[in-house]
Formats: C-alpha cells, sequence, structure tokens
C-alpha cells in the first residue's frame, strides 16, 4: 500500500516555510501505528525568525480599531463554525481521539473564540469625574505585544483556542509552538485565520520541541508565555520564562478525584466514572482518575463499573462507523511509548497489590494490529503509597479508593500534589456545599464528572497544576493579555484656573 507523508512546516509572515535547522520528527496515526507525516523541529535560528514576524506584526495590530478586530474574529468564528468536521479529522488522524470527542475538543475551543468576539465590552475601562477638584481619573487597557503559547498534545486545537482567541482580540501578535506528537492542527488554524483576514504576521507557529520553547521562554520580544503541559515542564517553563522577565501562565498535570458519597445515584455516578475515565483513552486534564468511594458504596460501585466497561468499544476513531454501525467509544493511545508507560503502569498496580477487575491489556480492538491500544482498565483496593494513585498515568485506568467516611475523603484529595479537577457525586445539597468549600481544587462539579469551566469563566487547578496566579480564559485570561494604565487629567478651565504656586508636598 502506498501512502503519502505530509511535511508538517512553520507558519510565519502568512506563510508555511521548512525552517533552517534541517531537524524533522515523525508523526504517527496512533490508530494505524504509521508515519504519516514529517514535522520541523526548529532551531535557534527558525524560533528567532517566527518571532521576529510576530514582533514586526504587533504595533499596527495593536493600534487595529477594536470593531476592525472584533470583525475579524467573528470570520474566523464563521470559518470554524462552518468547517469543524475537517479540524476534527485532522485531531483524529494524529491523536487518535474519536471523531465526535475531537468535534467535541473544537466545540469547546470556539466558546472561547465566541466570548473573544465580545472584546469591545471586555476591554472597557473605569471613569472616574471629579476625582479630586477638576481632575478626571480613567483606565485603559493595552496589549502586551508578542504572546507565546506552547501547548500539550492532547487538546491540539481546544487548549490553543483557551488562549490565542482572547490574546488576538486584545491586539497582541502570536506565536504558538504545538506539540511535535499532533502538530497538524494549528497549520490548519493558522490558515483559517489568514481566510478571516487577519494581517499577516499576526498568527504564527514555531514548531518543534524544548528547542523551539526556551526560545520563546528567554527571548525579550517575548511578554507573556501561556504553558500547558506536564508538572515538571511547567514548573521549569514558569521559572525560567518568569526569570526572563514575562508573565507567566503555566498550566500542570492532575489527578483528578471523584468523591461518590453513600446517597449518591450509583447508575448515574458509575456513567460518570466510565465516561470520565476512559473518554479520550484518559488522555484528557480533566480525566477522572481516582474515584473515591465511601462507604458503604463500594461492591456495588465497582461492579457496575466494571460492568459498563466491558461494554466500550476501542478501535480507530477515524472511522465513522464500526461493523455493527456504531462509533467506537475509545481510540488508541497517542504514542507507542505511552502506550508502553500506561501498561507499566497496570503492571505496576498489580505487583503492588491493587486488584486487577478489569484488564485492558487483554482488551481486543477494531483496528489495525499496529495500532497503540490498550483498553479500559479498572483498579480497586487501591491505596494512596501505591504508583497507579501517586503518579499521572494519562491513559484508560481508573483506580477505586475506599474509604470509610466523607472526613477521609476529603483528607485524600487535599492531601494530593495535583489540585486540577474534581467531583462529587450526592444527593444531598447540604454535603454538595460543604464539599465545595473543603476541597483545595481549582474545578469542581457536584454530580459533573468533567467540570471543564464554560468560555466566560476561567480554567485553571491550584497547588501543582498551576504555577503563576492567572487562570485561562474569562476575564482572567483578557486580564492576561493585557497591562493596565491608569490615566489623571487636569485640563486647564480658563473660568476656574487653579490658583498655581510651588508645592512640593505628596499630593
Ligand atoms: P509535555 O509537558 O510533555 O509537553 C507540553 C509542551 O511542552 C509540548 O509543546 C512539548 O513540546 C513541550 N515540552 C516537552 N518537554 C519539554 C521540556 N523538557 N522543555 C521545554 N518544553 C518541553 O505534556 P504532554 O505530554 O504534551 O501533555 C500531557 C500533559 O499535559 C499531562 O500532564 C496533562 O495533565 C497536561 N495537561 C494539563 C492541562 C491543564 O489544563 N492543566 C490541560 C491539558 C494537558
Amino acid at each position: 500500500m502506498t501512502s503519502t507523508i505530509s511535511t508538517i512546516q512553520h507558519w510565519s509572515d502568512g506563510a508555511e516555510h521548512p525552517g533552517a535547522s534541517g531537524s524533522w520528527a515523525d508523526v504517527t496515526n496512533p490508530a494505524t501505528g504509521r508515519v504519516t507525516g514529517r514535522v520541523a523541529l526548529a532551531d535557534e535560528r527558525d524560533a528567532r525568525h517566527v518571532i521576529a514576524a510576530a514582533a514586526a506584526a504587533a504595533p499596527a495590530w495593536a493600534r487595529t480599531s477594536l470593531a476592525r478586530r472584533t470583525q475579524v474574529v467573528f470570520a474566523f468564528r464563521e470559518l470554524l463554525n462552518a468547517r469543524r468536521d475537517e479540524l476534527a479529522a485532522i485531531i483524529t488522524a494524529e491523536h487518535g481521539k474519536v471523531h465526535s470527542d475531537a468535534l467535541g475538543e473544537v466545540a469547546r475551543g470556539q466558546e472561547v473564540v465566541e466570548f473573544a468576539c465580545g472584546i469591545s465590552h471586555l476591554l472597557k475601562g473605569g471613569a472616574t469625574a471629579g476625582a479630586s477638584t477638576g481632575v478626571d481619573v480613567h483606565s485603559r487597557r493595552a496589549p502586551v505585544g508578542v504572546v507565546g503559547i506552547i501547548s500539550p498534545f492532547n487538546f491540539p486545537a481546544m487548549v490553543p483556542m483557551w488562549f490565542f482567541p482572547i490574546a488576538i482580540a486584545a491586539g497582541n501578535a502570536v506565536v504558538l509552538k504545538p506539540s511535535e506528537k499532533d502538530p497538524s492542527a494549528a497549520i490548519w488554524l493558522a490558515r483559517l485565520w489568514q481566510e478571516a483576514g487577519l494581517p499577516d504576521g499576526v498568527f504564527n507557529v514555531l514548531q518543534g520541541d524544548k528547542v523551539a520553547v526556551d526560545a520563546l521562554l528567554t527571548s525579550p520580544e517575548v511578554g507573556a508565555i501561556s504553558f500547558v503541559g506536564s508538572t515538571p515542564v511547567a514548573e521549569y517553563v514558569y521559572e525560567t520564562a518568569s526569570r526572563h522577565g514575562k508573565r507567566v501562565q503555566a498550566l500542570g498535570g492532575a489527578k483528578n478525584h471523584m468523591v461518590v458519597l453513600p446517597d449518591a445515584d450509583l447508575d448515574l455516578a458509575a456513567d460518570a466514572a466510565v465516561s470520565a475515565g476512559y473518554g479520550s483513552a484518559g488522555e484528557r486534564c480533566m480525566a477522572i482518575s481516582v474515584v473515591v468511594a465511601v462507604d458503604p458504596v463500594a461492591d456495588d460501585l465497582v461492579a457496575r463499573i466494571a460492568d459498563r466497561t466491558r461494554t466500550l468499544a476501542i478501535g480507530d476513531g477515524g472511522r465513522a462507523a464500526t461493523g455493527d454501525g456504531r462509533e467506537v467509544d475509545m481510540g488508541p493511545l497517542v504514542t507507542r511509548a505511552h502506550r508502553d508507560r500506561v501498561a507499566s503502569f497496570v503492571e505496576a498496580g498489580e505487583r503492588e497489590g491493587a486488584k486487577l477487575v478489569v484488564d485492558g491489556r487483554t482488551t481486543a480492538a477494531r483496528g489495525a494490529e499496529d495500532g497503540f491500544w490498550l483498553g479500559p482498565t479498572l483498579f480497586d483496593g487501591v491505596t494512596p503509597d501505591m504508583s497507579v494513585y501517586t503518579e499521572e498515568i494519562f491513559g484508560p485506568v481508573l483506580s477505586v479508593v475506599r474509604v470509610s467516611s466523607y472526613e477521609e475523603a476529603i483528607a485524600l484529595v487535599n492531601g494530593n500534589a495535583y489540585g486540577n479537577g474534581t467531583a462529587v457525586f450526592t444527593n444531598d445539597g447540604g454535603a454538595a456545599r460543604r464539599f465545595e468549600e473543603d476541597v483545595e481544587v481549582g474545578m469542581i462539579g457536584v454530580n459533573v464528572p468533567v467540570p471543564v469551566p464554560v468560555a466566560y469563566y476561567s480554567f485553571g487547578g491550584w497547588k501543582r497544576s498551576l504555577f503563576g496566579d492567572t487562570h485561562a480564559h474569562g476575564v482572567e485570561g483578557v486580564h492576561f493579555f493585557t497591562r493596565g494604565k491608569v490615566v489623571t487629567t487636569r485640563w486647564i478651565d480658563p473660568a476656574n484656573r487653579p490658583a498655581g504656586g510651588l508645592d512640593l508636598g505628596f499630593p
């Protein structure tokens, strides 16, 4: 069989180019295991070239009227909405998530584009007449200039869209450094901006790995960094970019707990645990990876989760339907190395004494033999000292921890190093309210297992899930991509002229 290998390049000044580094990395289709493309890996020269394009375009874009900027963002929204299937297919081909899930990712990104269409309202400053005699005060917000966005493999379209619609609407120029594992979505988005009428140089894509990231973190021309990825890299990005004088928001990893209280509807809780644990093969920073079963629900809950888990169909998410006319539920893992790493956690869990209720290593996949398959896996009797509990696995492995009380559940959630998302399942409003108050986590679901905030709220965790103090999108996003100015004005009115004279006291 012949197959074409695509070439995925940088994008700056409104055009694709290979850069000068001569370095490339393979991009694979995880459902077939085949190499489908090669992506350019920037060296420092390539990075300087792309950043310079953004720096050259930024001043004119910052001066472009809000009316014009909003029109461009609206046009982008219309094109994205009309062509979302195309983008979803690109995501599935390089990431592996099923088509409907990829469409969901695009829809959540589009929400932020829609939020950014209201930038005129969001950038309104305050004004005070007569703060002192004849003195007025007003505030205004200016763009930062060039902003760098560094994104992970698991949401190649949505995560960049958490940031760039707001950054661009607010008058900044952007350099996006996507994951080298699924880099094509970024180029598709760049073309869409061009079609929407965005001036060349305002949206740029720098392909690459650590070398490209380091160039963004240290470049004097970059004013802000938005990063999303694993915790060790997030911490490194935060420290390095801060040291180089930039504002930084660096979102890291997660270990999200779902607490099931004794009064919960166990069928709904089991549905939620399976959907949130295995959706996108567990490769979501808001995936549920730990179910905390409060006595006496564990036996019943584990049985219901296990029954549902065994019904899931695993396969190539790019095919519209499987033989029986149904889209598969879960695709492959992103790379062979990641699949093997996740499988090694299953081995470790067994070794450390957790009870393996469903073993995904034996699940048959409806796809090519060389795909990076690992089926949904369920552990019961997990304890907080086991590696399946302490590590972010980022795969379809769900661990059930049994606790005897609400207090024990809260201590477990709050004792965890991460604080991205959590959920409580209960029909008791008082208990839910208490949970909301007690947990040290940024995003909380009440009978909602994946509580990703809507675009006009902000997304972000606590503790080792976020470095920096600004969450993504919503008003916090607008704040991050702009700098404030406060203007104090006194116009001399000849009819009411101040007395004048020298006064060296503090005004
Ligand atoms: P990753 O940290 O390996 O990579 C993220 C980005 O950093 C990529 O663009 C990559 O090229 C770059 N990078 C990788 N290693 C680097 C290094 N040593 N120095 C500089 N840059 C480097 O993450 P990933 O595997 O692509 O994504 C999965 C991780 O992202 C998980 O930990 C997941 O929880 C996290 N994530 C978090 C959120 C959130 O909102 N908190 C959202 C999505 C994903």
